[in-house]
Order: structure tokens, then sequence, then C-alpha cells
């Protein structure tokens, strides 16, 4: 028995082994699909991802996972040191209010302080702005604030899926994913800064002919 879903209805049609290779009317709509050759051999992929607890590979397109990339886990020395930094300018401001004759570490302090909260923000809104989405048909990147672009892969062509991570990335749990799909040539996602890299790639494998 051959389980295959309609291209058109995304309805599932039973079909016999022997069909295998051959072209196929739904019974539904009457759309022509194509049964695989190898539709017979092949398991149901569907059921990894079900098995996995989530949204099955067939169907309506379902979000699977939204990430972004980390901040703090990320980059945990700079972001110790900037808060560091607005503090050491926070003590400033209150010892130069508090001691006679010295506006000028108050206005110093000050001035640190707002460069440190100032870097933050930038920083924050450098990581909001970038996203992946993975479906259980693809997996878009997006990025960019005012500008924004945005870049997609289509599961059943991804070539390679590449993840990086340094020895301190590792140790903290994040690490930069790329993918590249057959047909294209470079990487058309890349998205640094993540976390969990390889439990993303998991979960998009399920979706992937493999
Ligand atoms: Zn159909």
């Amino acid at each position: 028995m051959i389980t295959i879903h309609c291209d058109n209805c995304e309805r599932e049609l039973e079909l016999e082994d022997r069909e295998a290779g051959t072209k196929v009317a739904c019974p539904h709509c009457g759309d022509i699909n194509r049964v695989p050759e190898s539709a017979s051999a092949r398991p149901d992929r569907a059921d990894r991802a079900t098995e996995a607890g989530l949204p099955p590979d067939h169907g309506p397109e379902a979000t699977v996972r939204t990430l972004r990339p980390c901040m703090v886990r990320a980059r945990p020395l700079s972001f110790t040191g900037v808060a560091l930094l607005m503090i050491a300018g926070l003590v400033g401001v209150v010892m130069g209010l508090t001691t006679e004759g010295r506006a000028w570490l108050a206005i110093l302090g000050g001035v640190i302080a707002l460069l440190g909260f100032g870097v933050l923000i930038v920083w924050w809104l450098k990581t909001m702005s970038a996203s992946l989405v993975v479906t259980n048909k693809r997996t878009i990147m997006k990025k960019g604030i005012l500008a924004r672009s945005s870049s997609e892969v289509v599961h059943d062509n991804i070539r390679n899926i590449q993840i990086d991570q340094t020895f301190w990335q590792r140790v903290w749990g994040v690490g930069s994913i790329g993918i590249s799909s057959s047909g294209q040539d470079g990487i058309e996602i890349q998205l640094n800064d993540l976390k969990g890299p390889t439990d993303i790639r998991k979960v998009i494998d399920l979706y992937r002919p493999l």
C-alpha cells in the first residue's frame, strides 16, 4: 500500500504498490498526481515529525519554530563589559552629585552611562530585527529593522545545513546556522548567535526527504 497526498487538494490517496512510478487521478478533485517510483519503499515522512510531537510534514503550512538570535548568551563578555561601564558611570554620577566641586565627575559619569545604554539599545534592536521561522514546509530568514529582507529555503530542496560554533559558543550553547539548497550556489540562509543550533537542525531534518 502506498500513501501519497494530492498535489492539489492535499487529501490522502491510498494506492496499490504497483502504481508506483505511474500517474493517477485524484478521486476527490481530479488532479493528476505522479506517484514517486520509490513511494512504496519510502516510509511515510510525516511520521517522523508527528512522532516528535511536531506538525506533520503534509497538510497546510504550520509554524514549527520561531527563533531569534541571543543577546547576552551570544556575547556574555561584551554584555558584562557594557553593564559594568554603565554601573561605573552611575556611581560617578552619584559621587559627583554628593561631593562638593565634583560636577565634572557627575557629567562624565552621566555621559558614560548614557553611552552604555545607547549601545545596549542598538544591540537589542539589531538582535530583535533578525529571525528564523521554521515551518513544516520551509525555513524563512528575515533581517533588518527599517529595510527588511527575507530569504527562504524549501525543506525538500535543502542540500546542506551547516552549523558553526567556536569553543566558547559551544560552552554557551549558541552558534550560527547556514542553509543551502540544491539548484543555487552559496548559502541562502545564514544567521548567527542562535541558541541550540543543533536542535534547530534536527527539527528541520524531520521535514527533509532523508
Ligand atoms: Zn485532489
